[in-house]
């Protein structure tokens, strides 16, 4: 029994240009943990997923995943990314490949899994997430919740220790948010480490056990979701619930 958080990030640091877009950022997430980022637009969450995996370099600081310092490039990095899983709202799938296709290229690609057992996995990921009935179709047949269905599936098909979600349902007809968020639910439930970026104040309250929430670059407040919807501390994060909510 290890008490070690699976991600940390210590006084991270990183500037566009002039605009200090994340400033001195520390967060923990424990292993089976939701936490949910929400904060205002431009304030930084996006970025701030994006070093998660190195998409993104920072300027200072240190990240680790599971013990190990993100390596700076090279074949740890590449091995480290593909701990971290990433869902965003433009779901991001390849258009000219199947469902399957998407689903078994990572592992296929990356993993070098026989190409079997990543279609046998890829099935049961498809069949996890609802659409295994859809494996030989391509994205554009697939309505938009369907799309980001698969796009969950392809996360989960690398054996992710975390997935970053970064608004993915705000793509979304609002019709579709709810099956996007009922197999986020699910995933939560089976304990997987997930770290959401979502105004979907429903889920957060059903899901996360603690809500972060950004402005400016900075992490201002960090609760549970009752206290943070009930109580907020800080004058920025009632001004921002009064807007949402
Ligand atoms: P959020 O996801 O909270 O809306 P972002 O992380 O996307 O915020 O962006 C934070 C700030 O950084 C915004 O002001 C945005 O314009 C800026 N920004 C994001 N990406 C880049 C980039 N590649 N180059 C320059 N500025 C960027
Ligand atoms: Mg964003």
């Amino acid at each position: 029994m290890t008490a070690t958080p699976l991600v940390v990030l210590e006084n991270v640091n990183k500037h566009f240009g002039e605009l200090h877009v994340l400033q001195d950022i520390n967060l923990s997430v424990h292993r089976g943990e939701v936490v949910v980022l929400i904060g205002p637009s431009g304030s930084g969450k996006s970025t701030l997923c994006r070093t998660i995996n190195r998409l993104e370099t920072i300027d200072t600081g240190t990240i680790t995943i599971d013990g190990q310092p993100l390596p700076a490039e090279g074949r740890g990095l590449a091995r480290l990314r593909s701990d971290v899983g990433m869902v965003f709202q433009s779901f991001n799938l390849f258009a000219h490949k199947t469902v399957l296709q998407n689903v078994t290229l990572g592992p296929l690609k990356v993993r070098k899994t026989p190409k079997e057992q990543a279609e046998k996995r890829a099935l049961e990921l498809l069949d996890r997430v609802g659409i295994a009935n859809q494996a030989h179709k391509y994205p554009a047949q697939l309505s938009g919740g369907q799309q980001q269905r698969v796009a969950i599936a392809r996360a989960l098909a690398m054996d992710p220790k975390v997935i970053m979600f970064d608004e993915p349902t705000s793509a979304l007809d609002p019709e579709m948010v709810q099956e996007v968020l009922d197999v986020m639910v699910n995933l939560a439930k089976d304990g997987m480490t997930m770290v959401v970026v979502t105004h979907e104040m429903g889920f957060a309250r059903r899901a996360a056990n603690r809500v972060v929430f950004m402005a400016n670059g900075q992490i201002v407040e960090e609760n549970t979701p009752d206290e943070f919807f009930g109580s907020p501390r800080t004058d920025r994060a009632k001004d921002f619930l009064s807007k949402i909510l």
